[in-house]
């Protein structure tokens, strides 16, 4: 079972995808919890690039690409083996953060995104996208200290928020939408309650 938290900056995607690998283990699952981008040995630099303010302009084309790459090398290193291996895999980002982040938060063409994070992911696709849906303003807020994206305008993250949003509307069986400002446990508990069926096929 592939299981995606998606989301904005703070919306809290990596204390809930902590939490649901913590009591899937208890449950006795084998768990492999990863990340985007970053998780993997080229991922790390790729990581850096992407983020790290030093590295000045980057072409929103440029700036794909290098996403699609660290997909590429995720979805060969990391997920893909531990599905094969019958494991229940969680990550915090995958395809839909670059459908958002660079396909609509970037004037680019969504589809032309779409077809390279496709390509790059061989089309693996999670059994539940679990957005935590925040008000930009109110994620942004608990960062200090702000990477390239996190310095962009609120109108950029909120045409982010909108297309989580809309992916999740256009295709409900393979969505959770939660309301990020409820407490920590009672979207764990929906995330729980949402996943059951699934681990049980
Ligand atoms: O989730 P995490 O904080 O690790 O993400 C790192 C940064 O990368 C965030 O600021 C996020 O907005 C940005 N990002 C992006 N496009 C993606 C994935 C992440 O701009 N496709």
């Amino acid at each position: 079972v592939f299981v995606c938290f998606e989301g904005g900056d703070g919306s809290g995607k990596s204390t809930q995808s902590k939490a649901l690998a913590a009591w899937l283990e208890a449950e006795g699952y084998g768990v492999r919890l990863t990340f985007e981008p970053g998780d993997t040995e080229v991922g790390r630099t790729l990581r850096e690039i992407v983020l790290s303010p030093e590295t000045g302009e980057l072409s929103d084309r440029t700036e794909s690409l290098l996403y699609a790459a660290d997909k590429a090398e995720h979805v060969r290193l990391v997920v893909r083996p531990a599905l094969d291996r019958g494991e229940v895999v969680i990550t915090d980002r995958y395809v839909d953060s670059m459908l958002a982040y660079q396909g609509v938060g970037r004037p680019l063409e969504l589809a032309e995104v779409e077809h390279v994070a496709r390509w790059a992911t061989h089309d693996l696709r999670p059994h539940l996208t679990v957005v935590l849906d925040l008000e930009p303003s109110h994620g942004l807020g608990r960062f200090e200290e702000r990477d390239r994206i996190e310095g962009e305008s609120v109108e950029f993250h909120e045409r982010v928020r909108q297309a989580f949003l809309g992916f999740a509307a256009a295709d409900p069986d393979h969505y959770l939408v939660v309301d990020a400002r409820r407490p920590v446990e009672a979207i764990a508990a929906a995330v729980r309650e949402r996943l059951l069926p699934l681990l049980s096929q």
